[in-house]
């Protein structure tokens, strides 16, 4: 049946949250994944962050995990510091190209997350990259119209019936945030400390505190987890329903087979 009225609407704009950013690199990419530097910072003052080769060897890494299929959606590629403290930020985001109708992005890193007392922190740099690649092919025009569907309504448009985001957003959010509805629209914007104490009531279904922004980002964390653990999980109920849910997807579970051995192959070398 079609749905006349959305309950949840993510239209909360990227933007809003990337006002305390400074790009210390902007890149294009191009059609054989090579970078062309468009911008960098001579201002900021950290020189290790600035470093352009520590920028070029984030990207190779990018090169390395993702698909080709994949990559070259991929046509920009920017190198940010923010300003939030260490708990609430962002480590990476991706943005549609603006009027590439969400055929191609930007992956935009903040490298000081991945970069601690002169060591990098590889393994957590790689999940990064596997969470936003389940944004990647979770929010292009495969997935998302830009003609109203009567489907779940986010930033980049409208849902897909058949979309990953909107059947996980129908099994395990359209319920809960309407149950939740005291919290769940303005969660983005508390503080740390009371997003951590909202998620100790709620972590038998969700990953981490994070998931419970929304479901893009509840998507993408679970895809973290079917990606790193599989069917042989302790996780139970809900937890367990949403490593499953991506099991629906043969492709899905291609990706998961082709990440993890490209991840195995990264972290060894
Ligand atoms: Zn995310």
């Amino acid at each position: 049946m079609r749905k006349f009225f959305i309950y949840f609407i993510i239209i909360v704009n990227i933007f809003s949250n990337t006002k305390n950013i400074i790009y210390l690199s902007q890149w294009k990419v191009d059609e054989n994944f090579e970078l062309k530097l468009i911008n960098s910072n001579k201002e900021y003052k950290d020189n290790s962050l600035k470093d352009l080769n520590s920028h070029n060897f984030l990207w190779e890494i990018i090169t390395k995990l993702y698909p080709k299929e994949i990559l070259y959606k991929i046509k920009s590629f920017n190198i940010f510091i923010d300003n939030r403290n260490e708990d609430n930020q962002f480590l990476a985001f991706i943005e549609a190209i603006p009027n590439s109708n969400n055929q191609y992005f930007s992956i935009n890193i903040d490298i000081s997350d991945f970069y601690k007392n002169n060591s990098f922190l590889k393994e957590k740099y790689i999940d990064t990259l596997i969470h936003e690649f389940f944004h990647i092919i979770s929010l292009n025009e495969s997935q998302i119209s830009q003609e109203n569907t009567g489907y779940l309504r986010i930033y980049e448009g409208y849902c897909k019936k058949e979309s990953y985001l909107n059947q996980f957003y129908e099994k395990f959010w359209e319920i809960f945030s309407k149950r939740n509805s005291n919290f769940i629209f303005k969660y983005s914007e508390l503080s740390y400390e009371e997003k951590i104490k909202i998620y100790t009531k709620y972590e038998n279904q969700f990953f981490n505190y994070y998931a419970l922004t929304n479901p893009i980002e509840d998507i993408a964390v679970s895809f973290e987890y079917f990606v790193k653990l599989g069917k042989e999980n302790h996780f139970k109920n809900i937890k367990r329903d949403k490593i499953d849910f991506f099991y629906n997807y043969p492709e899905l579970i291609k990706y998961k087979n082709y990440l993890t051995e490209k991840k195995n192959r990264l972290i060894i070398n």
